[in-house]
């Protein structure tokens, strides 16, 4: 299977019961017995009535015992429970270590949370080998640097990976091949399915709808009927199709650029022109800082001062000029241009997120990969003389864009 391994890029880790399982680690005392992380100290004898479970070992979720419940009826259930407090500083200290290990595979990593986290690996299988190899030195190296367990999913996207992952709990390591989607996925309850929230979930049993198979296989109509917009995207889910990426948090918020003319513009030509310009330097920009946005906004201020912001969010981030450009002139399309003319245009790409320009590489398909090679290649054109000596007015005008 091991030639097949390009197809499932996405690693989902999850550290088992990580809390208690520092605790269990730090104080070898506790190891297993049934131990509680959570609750407030009343100062007394480290007694924690108040407040309610952060964590639950492996031998606590025996009792009934899970992250939730109140501290009062996890003694109720398990009176001699090992409980204490937790010690946030030290979990993410923990975590930040566990962090570093996976970053020594691949820069794409999407956290949830402190102890889960998403891995993209295309691109890095040259250096390192395919995704099982990875996962499997991450477990290693996490058990002997960290002293904890973490457990791996391996699959071609992120919803399946993660549901990998909690089929092989706890110490776990699964691969889920495509091939087996429907065997291993449509026999799983609803709740398995990362992104259905209760209500969706409770509306669906009404109608007898129970398991993900049963989701998959119902017709759009009647699926859009029972849920609306969400139906379409629930039944892709339910047949293990997603599509979203492995994202890096990012703090920016947007890169936009603009012009303000010297003399007000009234010809639609001259918008084009500067509009092609400024999708040039948004893009060039977004690629250059490593950005991507899915919502790209035209901004015009007429003569008088009124301005107008118009934008439109794509399924796909880009940080591609031609895209950019297509989107803006699009929504210029849409705007009369008043008889006084315009005094400013601006773009602005927002909804940003970091991204790996190599495997945007591989997503893109062949129509639209001419237009990344030419960018491409624009930049490093630009990094050695400079942004204003390149730009495509040239193409534009032997183009034919038109309305
Ligand atoms: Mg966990």
């Amino acid at each position: 299977m091991m030639s097949d391994n390009h197809r499932l890029p996405i690693i989902h880790l999850d550290l088992d019961a990580f809390f208690a399982s520092v605790e269990q680690r730090d104080n070898p005392i506790h190891q297993g017995k049934p131990l509680i992380v959570g609750g407030i100290s009343d100062g007394g004898r480290g007694n924690l009535q108040r407040g309610v479970v952060c964590a639950a070992s492996y031998e606590a979720r025996k009792y009934g015992i899970y992250a939730g419940m109140p501290i009062w009826e996890a003694h109720q259930k398990c009176p001699k429970g090992v409980f204490l407090p937790a010690r946030l500083n030290k979990y993410i200290k923990e975590s930040r270590k566990f962090f570093q290990i996976c970053s020594d595979y691949t820069p794409l990593i999407e956290p949830l949370g402190l102890d889960e986290l998403f891995l993209d690996i295309s691109g890095c299988e040259a250096l390192f080998g395919s995704s099982e190899i990875i996962a499997k030195k991450i477990k290693e190296r996490v058990n002997q640097e960290l002293g904890l367990k973490v457990s791996a999913g391996i699959a071609q996207n992120k919803l399946l990976a993660k549901i990998a992952t909690n089929l092989g709990k706890p110490d776990g390591f699964f691969t889920l091949y495509p091939e087996d989607v429907p065997k291993i996925l449509y026999p799983l309850p609803l709740s398995s399915l990362w992104g259905i929230g209760k209500k969706t979930e409770e509306r669906l049993k009404k109608s007898g709808i129970y398991l993900i198979g049963q989701l998959a296989q119902i017709p759009e109509p009647v699926l859009e009927n029972l849920l609306g917009k969400n139906g379409k995207r629930l039944k892709l889910l339910a047949q293990g199709l997603d599509n979203s990426s492995v994202t890096i948090p990012t703090s920016k918020k947007s890169i936009s650029k603009e012009t303000t003319f010297s003399a007000n513009i009234t010809e639609r030509n001259i918008l084009i022109k500067e509009l092609l310009k400024l999708s040039q330097e948004v893009g060039y920009y977004a690629r250059k800082e490593g950005y991507q946005g899915r919502t790209v906004t035209l901004k015009l201020r007429f003569h008088n001062f009124t301005t107008l912001n118009k934008s439109i969010t794509l399924e796909n981030p880009t940080h591609i000029d031609e895209n950019i450009f297509k989107i803006a002139l699009k929504l210029l399309d849409k705007i009369k241009i008043k008889k006084g003319g315009v005094r400013l245009l601006g773009i602005k790409l927002s909804n940003l997120t970091c991204s790996n320009q190599l495997i945007q590489l591989n997503l893109l398909n062949n129509k639209e990969n001419k237009w990344v090679q030419l960018t491409y290649t624009l930049d490093r054109l630009r990094e050695k003389y400079g942004f204003t000596a390149i730009t495509r007015a040239t193409l534009l005008e032997q183009e034919k864009i038109e309305d």
